[in-house]
């Protein structure tokens, strides 16, 4: 809604395709990927990924294909295929009729390793995997040459034929890239190619395959083949890019895209690796993938996060090369100023407190009309009842008020929102001292203009007690103590787990409109914050989650009402 105005930043990797398109590069052609491995859910790195990408094939009338990097098929499966497309189609995306997967190039990429091996670039090894990493030497000792790497065209076609065909059983024999086992780079010691996996059944190719090949070897060899132009990924990949280059020099493939590196996107008090958020779900401290504390597209979806919001994001943050390590709060204050826009304003009673309106007469009620946005008129109106019982936030009433405390005290007055001032007359208390029940007389003069002989301080929000939906609201905190929870030297990032992160409120309640209210649909709860309704909600038993709190609550109603506009 609010963020197609706004332009799209430049990059220092849209500077390098303006360059291109100058220079009259790949016919003027345009053609990204975001090639995510299915082994989990996408999170918000993911999207920062996905927004460039996507981001430059619309901006320069390209083409952006959604490939699934699925060479490792015993951590991926079908559920993380869906929920990928289903979440990069939520951000806002389409790849139209261009979906791949690495998997459908597995003929092709074997073909060209028998390339490489008639051209004397690639040997069977059979070295175990102990051997190979003490033959691949370190970053300051050259590795040495594997005994097998002399091996014959013949016998080398023949093993990778004879591995193929299922022969060998795993690790016995892997194919590898013929470089230079002195090279610095070490991804140039001869990497591995191919390997064997018996026993997995892979999502889209069955079991037809027992080798598969490595992520470096898979990569060029599909973009080339879907003729991408700029091959855009994170900086830990700055030095595979060398073996990127060599692959494509070394076969027979018309076509060469340009690998380009930018910085992977930090989120503080989370973590983003897969591996990470895998054992959060699979040793249950969250719900789910989709819990909403999850920095995962699906959490956040679920969260109450928009696509826009999140789009909005990824344009701030930007894309550099520089590592960077962005505050939540970069985060929240994308999603607030969205809802701040177009979330419909309604009344929650958190903790709850009854109130008696005693010169209000029982079994009465009055339908008061609320404002649906304080800007926008187009957002209407709504009625909400009010009766001679209501409830306030307890938060809301203090017997001994701090300074400057603006609410309810005895024997003091306040507005209640779209309606009356009151008064508090009476205080009644339980038989601990804990004050149960407010006994209020309400203004009659009151309904929309403020008294002239006296102030009024504050403002709060209120709901019929009679009337009111009982709720659940769940309120999040951060998932981690910690602002880089897996970068603690000697600690498991779990360590760091905020045993708080998770708030449940059984006993709110939201103003009786909120009825009808869908799943996911979003409102601000005033003074509380913005909250979207759970998938777990039942009708007439609804879930609210919280989305992220109001930066000010207070600023903005006190402004509201020395400005002397209707409360
Ligand atoms: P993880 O470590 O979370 O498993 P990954 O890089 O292995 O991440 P992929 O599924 O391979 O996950 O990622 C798909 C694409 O998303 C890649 O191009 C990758 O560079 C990009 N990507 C992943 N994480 C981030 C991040 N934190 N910031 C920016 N881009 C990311
Ligand atoms: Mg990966």
């Amino acid at each position: 809604m609010n963020d197609s105005k706004r332009p799209t930043p430049t990059n220092f990797i849209r500077q390098i395709i303006d360059q291109d398109l100058v220079a009259g590069k790949n016919d003027g052609r345009v053609a990204t990927r975001f090639p995510p491995e299915p082994n989990g859910y996408l999170h918000i790195g993911h999207a920062k990924s996905i927004c460039l990408n996507f981001g430059i094939a619309e901006d320069y009338d390209g083409t952006c294909n959604l490939r699934f990097d699925d060479t490792n098929p015993h951590k991926e499966n079908i559920e993380f295929v869906e929920s990928i497309q289903r979440d990069v189609r939520w951000l806002g995306y389409d790849w139209a009729e261009r979906l791949y997967y690495a998997s459908d190039y597995f003929e092709q990429l074997y073909e060209f390793a028998l390339e490489l091996i008639r051209a004397g670039k690639a040997f069977v090894c059979d070295l175990t995997a102990e051997q190979v990493r003490e033959y691949r030497g370190t970053l300051t000792a050259p590795g040495r040459d594997s005994p097998y790497r002399n091996r014959s065209v013949e016998e080398n076609l023949d093993l990778l034929q004879r591995m193929r065909a299922g022969e060998f059983p795993d690790g016995a024999r892997v194919l590898r890239a013929k470089i230079d086992m002195a090279s610095p780079n070490i991804n140039l010691r001869d990497p591995t190619l191919y390997r064997i996996r018996h026993g997995v059944i892979h999502h889209q190719t069955g079991e037809e395959w027992c080798i598969y090949p490595m992520y470096d070897y898979t990569h060029p060899v599909s973009d080339a083949l879907e003729g991408i132009t700029h091959s855009l990924c994170t900086l830990e990949f700055e030095d595979h890019r060398p073996l990127y280059d060599w692959t494509l020099d070394n076969i027979t493939i018309g076509c060469h895209p340009q690998q380009i590196e930018f910085s992977r996107l930090n989120l503080q008090y989370t973590v983003m690796s897969k591996r990470r958020l895998t054992a959060l779900v699979d040793q249950g401290h969250v719900r789910g993938w989709d819990d909403p504390r999850m920095p995962t597209i699906a959490g956040l979806r679920r969260r109450g996060y928009t696509p826009e919001s999140i789009r909005d994001f990824c344009d701030r943050i930007g894309v550099t090369k520089s590592d960077n390590s962005v505050q939540m709060s970069a985060l929240e204050n994308c999603i607030r100023e969205d809802l701040e826009e177009r979330a419909p304003r309604a009344m929650a009673v958190l903790h709850p407190l009854k109130v008696v309106i005693i010169n209000f007469p029982a079994d009465s009620r009055e339908d008061l009309v609320a404002r649906n946005h304080p800007k926008y008129d187009e957002m209407g109106t709504r009625l909400v009842p009010f009766t001679r019982e209501i409830y306030i936030d307890r938060q809301d009433f203090a017997e001994t008020p701090p300074k400057g405390f603006k609410r309810l005290v005895p024997g003091g007055e306040v507005r209640l929102r779209y309606a009356y001032v009151i008064r508090c007359e009476e205080i009644i208390k339980d038989e601990a001292g804990e004050v149960v029940e407010l006994r209020c007389s309400y203004d009659r003069a009151t309904l929309g203009v403020n008294p002239s002989d006296r102030k009024i301080g504050g403002v709060i929000h209120w709901v019929s007690a009679p009337l009111a939906l009982r709720a659940e609201m769940r309120l999040y905190d951060r998932l981690f103590t910690h602002p880089t929870p897996d970068g603690v030297k000697d600690h498991d990032f779990k360590e760091f787990l905020n045993p708080d992160s998770l708030h449940i409120l059984t006993e709110a309640y939201v103003e009786p409109s909120l009825e009808i209210a869908e799943i996911s649909s979003r409102y601000q709860f005033e003074r509380e914050g913005y909250f979207c309704v759970d998938e777990d909600s039942a009708a007439g038993d609804p879930v609210f989650s919280r989305t992220v709190t109001l930066r000010d609550s207070w600023a903005k109603i006190e402004a509201q009402q020395a400005a002397g506009k209707r409360t």
